[in-house]
C-alpha cells in the first residue's frame, strides 16, 4: 500500500463546535510528493482540518488514511511516527533551549539515543541552513531564522507529510521569497510532501501543484493553481470577504 499514488485521502471529515461545523464532509486527496495548498477565508476550518489530521482533536465523522493506513483513531504521536507531522512552535518556556537542543525534541520522536537524536537533529538544521546559529538560544533567534528552526524540528522527524500552517506569518517579502525556495528544495531534495496553509497567495500560487479552498467548512474548490485562480466560486468568495 506504501505505494499508492495518494499519501493522504480524508473522506467526509466532519468536525463541529457546539451547533456550529468547522468541518463539514471535507473530502480529498494529497498526490505523495506534492506540495499542495489548503485555503479559504479566515474561521474557513483550515486550522480545524489540520489538528483532525494531527490527532489533536477527533472528528465526529470521517476517515483519515495516511499511507495506506486508516489513521482515524490513533495517536498523535503516533501519527508522527509513521511520518504524519507539524512544525512545533517554541513557547516562551523553552526560549532558553539552543536551536540544537529544540530541534533534538523533534529528533527525538523516533530514537531514544540521544547520540542519534542530535546526529538527526544537526541534519535536519542543516536542511534549513542554520547549522552556523545550531548553538544559538531561541530566544536570541529574529522571526525569520525562528521559522527556520521551527521547521527543522518537524524535519528532525523523518516526515513523510509536513504540514504548515501560516508558517510564514511575520516574514518580510525577501524572506517568504527564500522560505519558498527552501520548501521547494526540501521537497525536491527530502521527497516530502507538504500541505501548506498561507494568506499570502502567491505563496501557494508559485509552490503547489493542487490547491484546496476552503470556505465555512465545507470543500468550495479543487484544483491547479490556474484553476483555482479562475474559479468563479472561489473569486467570489474571496471578492466577498
Ligand atoms: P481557519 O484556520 O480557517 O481560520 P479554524 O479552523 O481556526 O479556521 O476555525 C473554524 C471555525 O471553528 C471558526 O468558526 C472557529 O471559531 C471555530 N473553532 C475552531 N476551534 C474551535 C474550538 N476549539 N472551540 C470552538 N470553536 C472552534
Ligand atoms: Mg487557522
Amino acid at each position: 500500500t506504501a505505494d499508492t499514488a495518494d499519501i493522504l485521502k480524508v473522506e467526509g471529515l466532519t468536525k463541529t463546535f457546539g451547533g456550529l461545523s468547522a468541518n463539514e464532509d471535507v473530502s480529498f486527496s494529497a498526490p505523495r510528493g506534492a506540495i499542495c495548498g489548503l485555503i479559504g477565508p479566515n474561521g474557513a476550518g483550515k486550522s480545524t482540518l489540520f489538528k483532525a489530521l494531527l490527532g489533536v482533536h477527533k472528528p465526529d465523522r470521517g476517515r483519515i488514511i495516511f499511507d495506506g493506513i486508516d489513521i482515524t483513531d490513533i495517536s498523535q504521536q503516533k501519527r508522527c511516527r509513521l511520518g504524519l507531522c507539524c512544525t512545533f512552535q517554541i513557547s516562551e518556556s523553552f526560549s532558553e533551549l539552543s536551536i540544537l537542543e529544540a530541534v533534538m525534541v523533534g529528533a527525538y520522536s523516533r530514537t531514544s539515543s540521544r547520540a542519534k537524536a542530535r546526529t538527526d537533529a544537526l541534519v535536519a538544521i542543516g536542511e534549513v541552513g542554520l547549522t552556523d546559529l545550531a548553538h544559538l538560544r531561541y530566544s536570541e533567534l529574529n522571526v525569520f531564522q525562528r521559522k527556520k528552526a521551527e521547521l527543522a524540528t518537524a524535519l528532525a522527524t523523518n516526515p513523510k507529510l509536513l504540514l504548515l500552517d501560516e508558517l510564514f506569518a511575520g516574514c518580510s517579502l525577501h524572506e517568504i521569497a527564500e522560505l519558498i525556495d527552501l520548501i521547494g528544495a526540501l521537497n525536491q531534495r527530502l521527497g516530502t510532501t507538504f500541505i501548506i496553509v498561507e494568506h499570502v497567495l502567491h505563496v501557494i500560487m508559485s509552490l503547489c501543484s493542487k490547491v484546496i479552498v476552503l470556505e465555512s467548512g465545507r470543500i468550495l474548490e479543487i484544483g491547479t493553481p490556474a484553476e483555482i485562480s479562475t474559479s468563479p466560486v472561489v473569486l467570489a468568495a474571496y471578492l466577498g470577504e
